[in-house]
């Protein structure tokens, strides 16, 4: 996205991206090798404790490439707290709503059909709806979509308007280049900054493989204007190895902690068919009055991430992978942080070189992870579930609504019960005390002029939304102010 806007406003922009260079011809429905080459650490990523783990794109177009397309608006009251506690300035609602209306015209974001819901999302729907609750049809990013299902593993129908079909053309058609199996692996400071004019120059020193070869070659780039957007784990890793880590960088790691409630039906469903996610119940986003909450999402199930993602092994899992068509599944998702001041996670190269991801759920997230138990029983029982269980290791499984009480008191303690994210969120937040925040409010490293980042880890906080349209606008803004800024360049 920054890419784009830089070069469509004249720089010349060079892109570095770790993954491959990954397109249609590529994603076929061998859902085990793709999620392995598509994913960072082929999806093996998690928190140092393995309690949570942690779901991003590692291939041109990053996580984009790989995602369910539920296109949302940062809500209004969120974009307030970043003025007020960050000190964001011209990002308020009003300011913001042509800004969405622009990406959400570029990526062609529509509403779906009514007939276009999956049987997992007509759970959602149609379950929220029994039960009183408020649900929304969320708008995709995709353009003759065949509802096929393989979102996650790249769309191999060309549908999915993700940043490898649109902003990545776009940057490469405004003549930047884009250097894919690309690891940037450090930036130098290379002069002193005199305080006037055009930033310092810096260094770009990345790593290029040749996957046919097993070869690989170092790469370097000398520019005045760098911007970081590596994802919230690559992007304060990259800050770290470089010597300009410190203050807020890596602190901060917002994750949307998300667990699922799992239930057998006497019909299928096949969580695996159709457009993966196209609806969403806020009904506890404004939890007891307060901020944060929860809201309620559908997944896609494949086998082999099913197989992966379900509790327990032997004779019980078995069984439930030979029902594999009857499982419905419903997620929730918390907006986490909601004791403000607390930094419940991190991301650090340790002395090994090696990266260490600490996460752990405060006890005001605590509750709202449980809360959002019994809530999703809830859903699967007003839509005739037979049987619901938990992600715990041992999972807990009820029969009637009349049990779902017995959820919201289940431990949530770390590896008790399963937990993943595909929102990593936060580690270089924008923010005015260099202390508590990696970047200053226009995005720049504090304390290094012309280092920008620009990627969910300059999110000042959880948004209690998907976050990609978030990210797309909050870049839009943050790339447009910075051509402006360094105009002087393009002279
Ligand atoms: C399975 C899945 C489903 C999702 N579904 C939705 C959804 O429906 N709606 C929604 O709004 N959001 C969704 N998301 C989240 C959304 O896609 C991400 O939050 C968003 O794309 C993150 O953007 P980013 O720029 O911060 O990082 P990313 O998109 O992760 O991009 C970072 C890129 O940087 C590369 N990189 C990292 N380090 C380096 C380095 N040192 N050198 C070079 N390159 C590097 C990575 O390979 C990656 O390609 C989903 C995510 C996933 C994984
Ligand atoms: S569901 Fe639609 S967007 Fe997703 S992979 Fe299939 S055709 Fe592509």
């Amino acid at each position: 996205m920054t890419a784009a806007r830089l070069a469509e406003a004249g720089y010349q922009v060079v892109m570095l991206e770790s993954g491959g260079w990954h397109t249609r011809s590529d994603f076929t429905d061998d859902e085990a090798a793709l999620t392995e080459r598509l994913y960072a650490d082929g999806c093996l990523r998690t928190t140092d404790d393995g309690s949570i783990a942690l779901v991003q794109g590692d291939t041109a177009g990053g996580s984009t490439t790989v995602n369910w397309m539920i296109m949302l608006r940062t809500p209004d009251h969120v974009l307030e707290q970043w003025a007020r506690e960050s000190g964001v300035a011209g990002m308020s609602p009003r300011e913001m709503a042509p800004v969405f209306e622009r990406i959400e015209r570029e990526v062609h974001a529509a509403e779906v059909p009514e007939d276009a819901h999956s049987a997992n999302n007509r759970l959602l729907l149609d379950g929220a709806r029994r039960l009183g609750w408020r649900v929304e049809r969320g708008r995709i990013n995709a353009l003759q979509c065949v509802r096929c299902g393989f979102c996650g593993t790249g769309c191999r129908h060309n549908a999915k308007q993700s940043t490898l079909l649109t902003y990545i053309p776009r940057a490469l058609a405004a003549n930047a280049q884009l250097y894919t199996d690309a690891r940037a692996e450090r930036i130098e400071l290379r002069e002193r900054d005199t305080g006037s004019g055009t930033p310092p120059l810096k260094r770009v020193q990345a790593t290029v493989r040749n996957r046919q070869q097993g070869t690989s070659h170092t790469l370097t780039i000398d520019a005045p204007i760098v911007v970081v957007a590596g994802g919230a784990v690559g992007t304060p890793v990259l800050l770290q190895q470089s010597g300009l880590g410190g203050g807020g960088v890596g602190q901060w790691l917002r994750l949307h902690p998300t667990t699922a409630v799992y239930a057998r039906y006497d019909h299928d469903i096949a969580t695996s068919t159709g457009i993966p996610l196209t609806t969403m119940c806020d009904q506890f986003l404004r939890w007891q009055g307060t901020d944060y909450g929860f809201w309620i999402e559908t997944p896609p199930m494949h086998p082999s991430f099913t197989a992966a993602a379900l509790p327990g092994a032997g004779r019980r899992h078995a069984e439930q992978m030979a029902r594999f068509n009857q499982l419905g599944v419903i997620i929730s998702l918390t907006r986490d942080g909601a004791e403000t001041t607390v930094s419940s996670g991190s991301v650090q190269v340790n002395r090994r070189g090696e990266t260490s991801i600490r996460y752990r759920l405060t006890l005001e997230d605590e509750r709202r992870v449980r809360a959002s138990l019994p809530a999703l029983a809830r859903l699967h029982f007003a839509m005739g579930a037979q049987e619901v269980s938990t992600m715990h290791a041992t999972p807990v499984t009820i029969r009637s609504p009349r049990d779902v009480g017995a959820l919201a008191t289940v431990s949530v303690a770390p590896n008790r019960m399963a937990l993943f994210s595909a929102h990593v969120n936060g580690t270089c937040r924008m923010g005015t005390n260099p202390a508590t925040s990696g970047a200053t409010p226009e995005g720049e490293r504090h304390g290094v002029r012309g280092l920008y980042i620009t990627d969910g880890a300059a999110l000042p906080t959880a948004l209690g939304v998907n976050p990609q349209e978030t990210i797309m606008a909050v870049s839009t803004v943050l790339a447009e102010r910075m051509a402006e800024r360094h105009a002087g360049l393009l002279r």
